[in-house]
């Protein structure tokens, strides 16, 4: 078997708002195309024209090339192969970063290959059934821009999540620092009244987990906050400090008592081992397609099993990206929930639109998967819409030939 083609598609919301802060507006979907007709979708969360870029850009260096060049030829049937030789092809652009984002694409659509040829869904390749069924949790980020709406959406929304069988909700509180969704500004004292109204709504059994994105400037900041939780029962803060500071993440992590999470920018097995050996968080949060792919999301599974830390992807994009997460939750013991935002609680097009999947969440759960490969099919107009929303912000033939 061998891949003779690889579509980029730039896919673009047509509703979409510059002023929001959400990476489901857009999305990259990659189609590796094999000889014998057999087809693999994968996605990845980076700007998606970038991710076209570095999968179709030509290359005059051997280990400078583009993505499509180095994988056209290639038996797909070994994606972990293949991944050490797309890295080393791209490593000097690459390594880290866009590159290896866009590199978790053409895995993630590798690995759906091999599940289709074999006959088994993507998991049944990589394990045991560590579960029986999946435990998701829903990320709550209302569209406001006063705090008053913010609130009362919040509140209507975690209850609407537990009414549609959701244990575990995170929350987006970001009041301050770069993420400025909708430019909402507060005191840190709101996230603390936010968790208190969310968690009084909810009541006790529901895990609640709360997402600053990188709001707090010093670690004291973040402790004086987290110190106001006591009674709050939070499953873990995630992105609390900006990514780069391991140093002060790891006084974080050792001095909260609320458990630390992040990762979710990252790329690399090495990225994930400095930020559990240097930044000591207590959860690792790839993201499936940023992180470079299964085969480097399994990696990192494995060295969060080594390291005693528990994993808890991100999932931001549409359903192809969540079944991704699903499938590596059915063989991962140490993740106790993943990001699961059904498509009729989400505010996007392309989570609601793009994709048929195979994920029906149901009173709070998701059956395993059982088709083979990824379990998603793409949804052709839905498709056409969103690339031709693409192609009118900018056109292919001003960005680079296709
Ligand atoms: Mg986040």
């Amino acid at each position: 078997m061998k891949v003779v083609d690889i579509r980029s598609h730039v896919l673009l919301d047509p509703d979409f708002d510059i002023g929001a802060t959400s990476s489901a507006q857009d999305t990259i979907v990659v189609e590796v195309v094999t000889d014998e007709g057999v087809v693999g979708v994968g996605e990845t969360d980076l700007n998606a024209w970038i991710a076209r870029a570095c999968i179709e850009s030509p290359g005059t260096h051997t280990m400078d090339q583009g993505i499509k060049h180095l994988l056209l030829g290639r038996d797909p049937l070994d994606p972990e192969a293949i991944w050490r030789d797309l890295y080393v092809g791209t490593a000097m652009t690459g390594r880290r970063g866009a590159v290896v984002h866009a590199i978790g694409a053409v895995d993630m659509a590798l690995w759906d290959i091999v599940g289709k040829v074999r006959g088994v869904p993507c998991w049944q390749l990589w394990g045991d059934a560590a579960v029986s069924t999946l435990t998701p949790y829903a990320s709550l980020q209302p569209d406001a821009s006063s705090m008053s709406v913010y609130k009362e959406t919040m509140v209507a929304w975690a209850r609407r999540a537990v009414q549609a069988g959701f244990t575990a909700v995170k929350l987006e509180a970001t009041f301050d620092g770069p993420y400025r969704h909708k430019g909402l500004r507060a005191g840190d004292e709101k996230i603390t009244e936010i968790l208190q109204t969310v968690r009084d709504t909810v009541g006790p059994d529901v895990r609640m987990m709360v997402d600053v994105q990188y709001a707090f400037d010093s670690v004291e900041r973040a402790l004086r906050v987290t110190r106001e939780w006591d009674d709050l029962d939070v499953f873990f803060l995630e992105a609390p400090l900006w990514p780069d500071d391991l140093t002060k993440y790891a006084e974080l992590s050792t001095q909260s008592k609320v458990p630390i999470a992040s990762g979710e920018w990252l790329a690399t097995e090495w990225e994930f081992r400095d930020l559990a050996e240097r930044g000591k968080v207590q959860f690792l949060q790839p993201d499936t397609g940023r992180v470079g792919g299964i085969s480097q999301a399994l990696k990192v599974c494995r060295l969060a099993a080594d390291l005693g830390r528990q994993v808890v992807p991100h999932a931001w994009k549409t359903g192809i990206s969540t079944a991704a997460a699903a499938h590596l939750a059915m063989v991962t013991p140490h993740m106790p929930t993943f990001e699961f935002l059904p498509p009729e609680l989400s505010t996007s097009r392309l989570r609601r639109e793009l994709v048929r999947e195979e994920l029906v969440f149901e009173n709070g759960l998701l059956a395993p998967p059982t088709k083979p490969g990824l379990g998603v099919e793409l949804v052709p107009e839905a498709m056409a819409e969103f690339a031709a929303a693409a192609e009118r912000v900018w056109p292919s033939a001003a960005g680079m030939a296709r």
